[in-house]
């Protein structure tokens, strides 16, 4: 089979580092065009991550002779690639304007951006959650007057080590009604180089910039429905989320505690539940599904970044000290790996149910 020709737009960042890892010798991507700020523009790919390429592995032979494009010129990716993973960091109207750009060229563009989590046409999916959002591409594409262009976006990353556990218990018809969770996130999320050293070492920062909004917001618009050509947010769930920059290199977790509405699990449900909890990217057996989305620790001290985020290609999440709640009902410790599943993972994940999907439709019209 002729791979899918992608193109990473913030190639050389951190998300864009790990797509570029990730998509080596994936089955069906290839990373044809890879793209940064006019910095890097021009550049072989080796060259402009030089002293800053963050990953364990060297740079993949497949992208170090790669010429880095400029990721504002929509035109230099025409004929190059038919899908872009948007990783940029820059100002959100300028990212909004350019994304748009992309997808009415005709691109399939999957973004870890938030610029368009709030586009009520644009879909924000978690694959195992809510991939029948990606049924709104239709009437994405008719509204926007777009042929083989679409465009879909990542959560933000804070919010996956506890989105999935949630889901399952209400894929399990128990209702929940009031959350609180306390976010421990790694520096990775930063992008590099990220907050000063002297100020995380021997210290947590209380504050991460939009971060307990977004905690709080994004899980309405991912248990959503479809409605009219637009996403209808559910909000039955009241969130309260606390987030902090702890000195991790990789790895957000959440401890988190849950109200139930009605009906209470007892624990050894909920474990059952969670074990056995399988999603649509399961079932098509996607390249980058792991083969269990939630992976339950009975040991008292797991879930911990060093151990347990690389689980299954570091796309599961792993929770462990599921326990009663003196205020709530029950609370739980979530753990993922923030750019992998939490960014270019579960933004690839996304793109092979999209290509499941029969969504990527630009085969042959790439010149
Ligand atoms: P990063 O390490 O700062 O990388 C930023 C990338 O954007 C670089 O490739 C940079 O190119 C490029 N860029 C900067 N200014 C540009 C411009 N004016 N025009 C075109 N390209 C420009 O950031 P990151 O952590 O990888 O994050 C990338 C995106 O993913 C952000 O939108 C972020 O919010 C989102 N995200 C990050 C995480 C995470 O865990 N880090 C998780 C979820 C979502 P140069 O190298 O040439 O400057």
């Amino acid at each position: 089979m002729d791979r899918i020709k992608v193109g990473v737009l913030g190639a050389t960042g951190m998300v864009g580092q790990n797509y570029i890892r990730l998509l080596d010798n994936h089955p069906w991507f290839e990373v044809a065009y890879v793209a940064a700020s006019p910095n890097s523009a021009g550049k072989r790919y080796e060259d402009a991550v030089a002293g800053r390429w963050h990953m364990r592995s060297p740079v993949p032979e497949s992208a170090r002779d790669l010429i880095v494009g400029d990721a504002n010129q929509v035109s230099k990716a025409r004929g190059k690639c038919g899908l872009v993973f948007s990783a940029v960091e820059m100002d959100k109207a300028a990212i909004s304007a350019l994304e748009l750009e992309y997808a009415s060229g005709g691109f399939a563009v999957v973004s870890n951006n938030s610029a368009h989590r709030h586009t009520p046409d644009v879909p924000m999916v978690i694959p195992e959650i809510n991939p029948l959002h990606l049924d709104i591409i239709p009437e994405q594409r008719k509204k926007r007057g777009w042929d083989t262009g679409l465009l879909a976006v990542k959560c933000n990353c804070s919010i996956q080590s506890y989105m999935t556990p949630l889901y399952a218990l209400l894929r399990a018809e128990y209702r929940v009604s009031r959350m609180i969770l306390t976010t421990l996130q790694a520096l990775s999320g930063a992008g590099y180089p990220g907050p000063s050293a002297i100020d995380l070492v021997d210290n947590i920062v209380p504050y991460i910039k939009g971060e307990e909004e977004k905690s709080e917001i994004e899980p309405q618009k991912v248990l959503g429905r479809v409605e009219d050509g637009v996403i209808v947010n559910d909000t039955s769930i009241r969130i309260s989320a606390h987030c902090n920059r702890v000195a991790v290199t990789d790895g957000h977790t959440a401890c988190v505690s849950l109200e139930f509405d009605g009906r209470k699990p007892e624990l050894d449900e909920i474990l059952g539940i969670w074990r056995g909890f399988r999603g649509v990217p399961q079932e098509l057996d996607l390249p980058f599904a792991p083969a269990r989305p939630i992976i339950y620790r009975d040991e008292p001290d797991r879930p911990q970044p060093q151990k347990d985020r690389d689980e299954d290609k570091a796309m599961a999440v792993t929770v462990g000290r599921l326990r009663r709640c003196n205020v709530f009902d029950i609370r739980f410790i979530g753990l993922h790996h923030n750019t992998v599943r939490g960014a270019a993972g579960g933004a690839i994940l996304t793109a092979e149910l999209l290509k499941a999907r029969g969504y990527l439709n630009f085969a042959g019209k790439l010149s």
